[in-house]
């Protein structure tokens, strides 16, 4: 029989959605518009709780293995500009609810959130308290630059209400962050946990990267050790995904520095073994947390939940996006603002929902979305059970191959796929998308 890494290695060139949503982004289109949303946002059910997203679409510098939709600048400007009109987006949406929502989850993403002033973050969030009842017991979550924490910001997330921070650490190999153009050490990312610990930020989320150029198995371990030594409650592990097609400034990593298929399988393994070693629970495709972490706990009682932030407690109704390209999720589908900030701003000012595209769900993608959410986050799903809860007959996609090869075992109508064969989840559930030979190109690859 061949060897697992062999087997895994055979699938890993596939290109392959993330599943943060079901459909998946590049499936929105302009069909769904600002008058929908309005229409969505006002048939909300005042009774349930409500997430807030907002995407900060700016940083000071820019990393050359970014993905996200985000501007390097060093002039605070358009950042001061962009908080105006955050501002203004927030009293627009919430005066097309239903009446003053519950919120129960806020995520800070972007670009660098870090990079609003703490009095622009102050006023933010108080914008957002005076517009929704943001609950006593929400869960309030920001992405963190730590090259640019400072005492001033960590005193205003403490006083803010902030509870949970995620660091970009990515690597702490000197090589390999002068090849991707982020430059910091271990005393900056120990300074930033400091901070936000002494201002308690408690729950602290380290994000890692594998498949950057120079990483190799031996500097992979290293990082993971050096980040165990801070005891991050959580961990999110990624492949970095080399898109320079989409993404132009990841010409300037040059391709023959990236390691290849086969080192970037070893990376990963050799990281989840460590990992594991120091008694993290992996979770679904690239999570990992302490065994009595919120997200562990959640995951060990099938309560786990996948959105665009990645694996989340978040069981709210609808999250609603607020920023340049900030995606939303209602009950009746997917909705993304435009992308670019000046026409956004040009929107929101103008007093218009600054939605592009979306995706309304018809039953089909709902039943689908439960299939692939629930593999993605559990690794196993009873597809006859979801199909009876969705009142649709079960797909019956061809799994033969990965059946063939003990990737997945079927146990009655339970899809299971094999511990040895996480880093293919996202091959299992694409088996499930009906969307998928449209859309491969913007993906990236399985592992
Ligand atoms: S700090 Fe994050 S969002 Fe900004 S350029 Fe670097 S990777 Fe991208």
């Amino acid at each position: 029989m061949a060897k697992r890494e062999d087997i895994i290695l055979k699938y890993a060139d596939k290109r392959l959605p993330r599943y943060t949503s079901y459909p998946t982004a590049p499936n929105f289109s302009p069909s769904v518009t600002a008058a929908d949303y309005e229409t969505w946002l006002a048939a909300l059910n005042p009774d349930e709780p409500i997430s807030l997203y907002l995407h900060v679409p700016f940083c000071r510098d820019m990393c050359w293995y970014c993905g996200c939709n985000t501007k390097a600048t060093r002039r605070t400007e358009p950042v001061e500009q962009f908080a105006d009109s955050l501002l203004a987006e927030i009293d627009l949406i919430a005066s097309l609810l239903p009446a003053q929502m519950k919120v129960s989850h806020v995520h800070w993403g972007g670009g660098s959130p870090t990079y609003l002033a703490p009095t622009r973050f102050t006023q933010l969030m108080d914008r957002l308290r005076a517009r929704f009842d943001v609950t006593k017991d929400a869960e309030i979550a920001i992405e963190i630059d730590p090259r640019h924490m400072t005492p001033a910001l960590a005193e205003t997330y403490r006083a803010a209400g902030v509870a949970r921070a995620s660091l970009g650490v990515q690597t702490f190999e000197p090589r390999v962050q002068a090849a991707i153009n982020r430059l910091q050490d271990a005393e900056m990312v120990s300074g930033a946990v400091d901070l936000l610990r002494a201002a308690g930020v408690a729950g602290l989320n380290f994000d890692l990267i594998y498949g950057l150029p120079f990483q190799t198995v031996d500097n992979c371990r290293a990082s993971v050790r050096e980040a165990l030594r801070f005891s991050p409650d959580r961990l999110s592990v990624f492949g970095y995904a080399h898109v320079p097609h989409f993404k132009p400034h990841q010409k300037l990593i040059r391709e023959a520095d990236l390691p290849d298929a086969s080192a970037r399988l070893a990376q990963a393994i050799a990281i989840a073994e460590e990992l594991e070693t120091a008694g993290y629970v992996s979770i679904g495709l690239d999570h990992y947390a302490k065994a009595d972490d919120s997200l562990a706990v959640a995951h060990a009682r099938k309560r786990l939940h996948r959105n665009f932030q990645g694996y989340t407690t978040d069981n709210a109704s609808a999250i609603l996006g607020f920023g340049p390209s900030a995606i939303g999720w209602l009950p009746q589908g997917y909705v993304q603002n435009t992308p670019a900030t000046a026409e956004w701003e040009r929107r929101v000012l103008a007093g218009e929902t600054p939605i592009a595209r979306g995706c309304a769900l018809t039953a089909q993608d709902r039943f689908r979305r439960d299939i692939i959410e629930t593999l993605m986050c559990h690794l196993e799903a009873d597809v006859a059970a979801i199909s009876a809860k969705h009142g649709l007959a079960a797909p019956e996609p061809d799994l033969s191959s990965f059946l063939n090869e003990g990737i997945v075992a079927k146990e009655n109508s339970t899809v299971r796929v094999h511990e040895d064969y996480r880093p293919l989840v996202r091959n299992v559930a694409a088996a499930f998308d009906a969307y998928l030979p449209a859309s491969t190109a913007k993906h990236s690859v399985a592992v």
